[in-house]
Parts: C-alpha cells; sequence; structure tokens
C-alpha cells in the first residue's frame, strides 16, 4: 500500500528568501508516533524564526525541515499511550517541541535552558504542511475566544514576547520601551498596558506607529530616537544589534534591556559609563517554559489582548516569508489551510 500523501513546504537550501529557498512539495503523511497526536494544520503563524530558518542564519538542523511552530490544528490521530487529547480538539503546537526531562536545567524548573531540546520547525517538521505530529506534553489546550488566525500568532510571538517582559523586569506601574513593532511586540505591549505600564514604541514602520499608539502607548517615534523619558525595561523585538547601544542608554538607572530574539546581528562595542553602569542590565531570553505558555494564554484570554494578523493562503508561504523579510506585514502573518 503507497501511503497517503500531503503538500508540505521545505526549506531545499537556506538563503536569502528573495531566492526561494523553500518549496512546497508532496510529503508522506506523518504517522504519530506513542505519546504524541497528528493534528490536521488550521492555521500556522509565521514567525521571524522562520525566516531565520529559511535564510541560514539559523544552522540547519534537520534538512528539508517544515518550517512553522505556530500552528493550529485539529486532533485527528492519537498514537499509542495518549490521555490528554481527544479527536476533533483544538490545539496548540509551539516552538518548543521536546526536553530531555533529566537535565540540570529541565530538574530545576528551567526547561527553556535545556541541553537537549527539540523545537517545532527546526528540529521537527512544522506547520507549512496539511498535517503535523506534536508531543501531547508539549500541546496546548487554545482558549475559545479567539479564531485560529487570533490564536496562532500567540503560540510563539506571544508566548516569547510575554517571557521576553518577565525578563525585562518591569515594575509595577513602570515605564517600558519596545523597539520594533510587528507580530511578538504588539501583544506584549498589550500585556504590559494591561498591567499598567506606559509604553513607548521605537519603530522606523509608520502603520506599525499608528497600530502602536491605537493601542494605548504613550508615544511612538524612530527606533533610534530616544524616547520621551527614561524607561524602567525594554525588550529589543527587532533583531538589530545596531539598537542594542541607543536602547541601553534610554534605560533609567537599575533598568533592563531584555532581548526577545533567537537570532541578532553583531551588537557595535558598548560604553560602559553610558550604556552598563549604574547597574544596567542586558538579558537574553531564551525559548521558553511549558509554564510561561500556559499563563500567557491565560492571561492573554483574560486580557484578552487584539490580535492583528495578515492571513495568507498556505500555498503563499513564500511570498508571507518575503514580506516579513521586508517589513510589509502589519502584526502578524498567517498561513491559513
Ligand atoms: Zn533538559
Ligand atoms: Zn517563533
Amino acid at each position: 500500500m503507497t501511503p497517503a500523501t500531503m503538500q508540505a513546504w521545505v526549506v531545499d537550501r537556506p538563503g536569502p528568501v528573495d531566492g526561494r529557498p523553500q518549496v512546497r512539495r508532496e510529503k508522506e503523511i506523518p504517522e504519530p508516533a506513542p505519546g504524541q497526536v497528528r493534528v490536521r494544520v488550521r492555521a500556522c503563524g509565521v514567525c521571524r524564526t522562520d525566516l531565520h530558518v529559511a535564510e541560514g542564519d539559523l544552522p540547519v538542523h534537520r534538512p528539508q525541515v517544515t518550517p512553522g511552530h505556530e500552528i493550529v490544528g485539529t486532533v485527528e490521530r492519537l498514537g499509542a499511550r495518549v490521555t490528554r487529547w481527544r479527536v476533533g480538539d483544538r490545539i496548540g503546537v509551539p516552538w518548543l517541541a521536546h526536553t530531555c526531562g533529566v537535565c540540570r536545567f529541565c530538574t530545576t524548573g528551567r526547561e527553556n535552558l535545556c541541553l537537549a531540546p527539540r523545537f517545532t520547525g527546526w528540529d521537527v517538521d512544522g506547520g507549512y504542511a496539511d498535517y503535523a505530529v506534536v508531543d501531547e506534553a508539549y500541546a496546548y489546550a487554545l482558549p475559545e475566544g479567539f479564531g485560529d488566525a487570533e490564536v496562532a500568532p500567540l503560540l510563539c510571538a506571544g508566548i516569547i514576547g510575554y517571557r521576553a517582559l518577565q525578563r525585562a523586569n518591569l515594575p509595577e506601574g513602570g515605564r517600558l520601551g519596545i523597539y520594533g513593532f510587528g507580530g511578538s511586540a504588539h501583544i506584549t505591549a498589550q500585556v504590559a498596558l494591561a498591567r499598567g505600564a506606559r509604553v513607548h514604541v521605537m519603530t522606523r514602520a509608520h502603520e506599525a506607529r499608528a497600530l502602536a499608539l491605537e493601542l494605548g502607548a504613550t508615544s511612538a517615534g524612530d527606533a533610534t530616537s530616544p524616547p520621551p523619558e527614561p524607561l524602567d525595561s525594554a525588550i529589543l523585538f527587532a533583531p538589530v544589534g545596531t539598537l542594542v547601544p541607543p536602547a541601553l542608554a534610554a534605560l533609567d538607572r537599575g533598568g533592563t534591556l531584555a532581548i526577545a530574539g533567537i537570532h541578532l546581528s553583531d551588537v557595535p562595542s558598548l560604553d560602559y559609563q553610558r550604556h552598563l553602569f549604574e547597574e544596567r542590565v542586558l538579558q537574553s531570553v531564551t525559548a521558553n517554559t511549558r509554564a510561561d505558555g500556559e499563563a500567557f494564554l491565560a492571561e492573554a484570554a483574560r486580557i484578552p489582548v487584539r490580535v492583528a494578523s495578515t492571513p495568507y493562503p498556505m500555498e503563499e508561504a513564500a511570498e508571507a516569508l518575503r514580506d516579513l523579510r521586508h517589513d510589509r506585514v502589519n502584526g502578524a502573518a498567517v498561513l491559513m489551510a
């Protein structure tokens, strides 16, 4: 019997997205292993990390990988011994696909730093396809108030932004600077605003500035000009290392700059007095724990956050990535099955 096939995008040869490193081809429909479920993909968000995988900024972990780690799917086949999900459930498949459970980080509540993690759309195939499989313990139940296109970007953009916000140590009613205002930032800004923060957005994109003000930001200006007041905390969402010095310089004494992305272009040399002295903190953010994801989805549903998403048909994944590359997406791009 020939196995059933599906359509899936794969990163054929990593390189600039304008040169079409991705191709759509026929692939076998994956079978769920014990402890896994298979979902029919309903929607899959397009994250900047997919761009880094397609363009080769991140090393190849799995040749011909199918990208996509903001998957909204319907469970349609259970592997052996699955107890958490039933056929027909709408679940979310995020970036964190697996952790070892035994290393010194996994055993101390820091599975985001696991020594042997696997990530969806990098180590294992992701959601730019008709079907995907996931370990049942790493999928999320999704809040009902959100449609597929709205909930997809919460699964990475939302969760990572949430962790970055936690790592940025924003005090109660504090002043938060946000550098870059795309899919992740516009969600994180709403969480901070709901917690009573004053938010200043620095981005070069005009539509993004308009969106920031509409969501309640106090100011929205150019990425390199200083915010109107010193910041208690800042989050750098743009993968642009040259923004690190101005973002550090914008911090008040004792402030923290968190870098949300998995990839950052080179950071220029820092001036100790201007950028770090007076206890300014430079903090990276690495993936997330499942507890971060659960906490964020609950808070996002309570607020409730408004997700600006731009839908693309699944067949147009390459175009969505090019649009993201050239800052032509307002909010979050989402591939719809
Ligand atoms: Zn581990
Ligand atoms: Zn992502």
